[in-house]
């Protein structure tokens, strides 16, 4: 038996496929996508259903146990490996939250597809894009197999506009500074191109 046979089964096992799907909130830094997802898992909390997030162990900023919340309703949080270590986990909970789902592998994709067959609502947050504009890891395949994405916005802050950018002002080559959001600004896509330009020439 694979391992796809094997967690297949697992899944179609509780039978009911009623209520799964998966939902994508998606933007740039500073757009509010860890507290959407926040908001939507703490209704689940309130309809008394499980819930629980899932976020890559690459992501040191938050504490290991809970996902940080305005208040002391958190959710429970587990940093992961791999995306397959999500199907392992989460084998009875009705609600899966997945946080910074740009740092997972690609796997996640299918771990997604599985896990809203078998009857799981799954809520995926991360970055669309990269701090040079480009789709990020696996979530542009994740918001096209998505039944519904949220595209949040942050605040230009250098015009007041609607950001979809994080632009990175610390000088370095490593994709992302984990745990430094001090070094991202969001821009909207003028400023953008206005500062890519300048980081170019050296400025
Ligand atoms: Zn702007």
């Amino acid at each position: 038996m694979s391992h796809n046979e094997f967690f297949n089964g697992m899944f179609l096992e509780n039978g009911n496929a009623d209520g799964g799907r998966i939902e994508v909130i998606c933007g740039s830094m500073f757009s509010g996508k860890t507290e959407e997802l926040i908001r939507r898992l703490r209704r689940a909390k309130f309809a008394r259903q499980s819930v629980e997030i899932f976020k890559p162990a690459v992501d040191v900023r938050y504490s290991a146990v809970d996902v940080v919340s305005h208040d002391d309703n958190s959710i429970p949080s587990t940093p992961v490996e791999s995306a397959q270590n999500i199907l392992l986990l989460a084998s009875n909970v009705q609600v899966v939250g997945i946080d910074e789902a740009q740092f997972f592998d690609n796997g996640l994709i299918d771990v997604c597809n599985q896990l809203a067959n078998s009857g799981v609502r799954v809520i995926v947050a991360g970055l669309d894009m990269d701090y040079q504009g480009n789709p990020f890891g696996p979530m542009p395949k994740l918001m096209a197999i998505a039944d519904d994405v949220l595209k949040v916005h942050a605040v230009c802050v250098r015009c007041g506009a609607l950001a979809q950018f994080s632009h990175r002002l610390a000088k370095t080559d490593k994709l992302v500074l984990l745990g430094e959001t001090d070094s991202y600004e969001p821009l909207c896509r003028s400023c953008f191109l206005k500062m890519k330009t300048e980081d170019k020439n050296g400025n």
